[in-house]
């Protein structure tokens, strides 16, 4: 072991519906404009491929955490998503053997700093402030592939018991295997890592307060309150 100058900070991880170990993270990888009726609301073409970026993997916060209301944003938006975890590693994988990398299934929010992405978008900048802060990737506890994989059925998020997206995963323009095989061109995947596979539409801005359920069939619904931010 080095003699490291300060304690290096814990691994992040997620828990797993019905184990009592927890899935490490690695990495985070998302997938945007994934479904075509978000990218129209987003005033993009929806001929355009899906895109990828990332977030650090200390931004995941579990389901039943509050989120802090983040600073320098008057637009914070929500995005439920599908989240893939990955348990085996690949470069170049085929999509027919894509399934196989998966470890896991979890709900997850892409939360947004739309007024700072919005401007990265017009200066054709790096969208890191709008996507990669503090706290922007809640996720619920991650349900094992061995019973089975998730490709079709209902997504949906309510704030405050009200619905604001409603979809089906089957909408995805990339789907799971598509994704992991995109992205192990760009990228060597690794056990540990996490993708957000993107939102369908209906995405919108959260106040202090704000009580969110985001779900998919047959995955733990994932919740979080929004609180507003303790300033030092
Ligand atoms: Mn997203």
């Amino acid at each position: 072991m080095p003699e490291f100058v300060f304690v290096p900070p814990a691994t992040p991880s997620v828990a797993i519906a019905g184990s009592e170990q927890r899935f490490p993270v690695r990495r985070i990888y998302c997938v945007g404009r994934n479904y075509s009726d978000h990218v129209r609301e987003m005033g993009s073409d929806p001929k355009e491929p899906p895109v990828f970026f990332t977030k650090p993997a200390d931004a995941i916060v579990a389901s039943g955490t509050a989120v802090p209301y983040p600073p320098r944003t008057e637009n914070f938006h929500y995005e439920v998503e599908l989240v893939v975890a990955i348990g085996g590693s690949g470069r170049n994988i085929s999509a027919a053997r894509a399934l196989d990398r998966v470890f896991g299934y979890a709900v997850g929010n892409d939360l947004t700093r739309r007024d700072l992405q919005g401007a990265a978008k017009k200066k054709g900048a790096p969208w890191d402030t709008g996507k990669a802060f503090d706290a922007s990737a809640p996720i619920g506890a991650i349900r094992p592939a061995s019973l089975g994989h998730v490709e079709r059925g209902p997504i949906w998020l309510k704030v405050n018991g009200e619905t604001k997206q409603q979809a089906d995963l089957s909408e995805m323009i990339w789907s799971v295997p598509d994704i992991i095989a995109e992205l192990s061109t760009l990228f060597e995947l690794r056990a540990g890592d996490l993708i957000y596979t993107g939102t369908p539409a209906g995405v919108g801005p959260l106040k202090p307060g704000d009580r969110l359920e985001c779900g998919i069939d047959g995955l733990e619904t994932l919740t979080n309150t929004i609180v507003a931010t303790v300033t030092k």
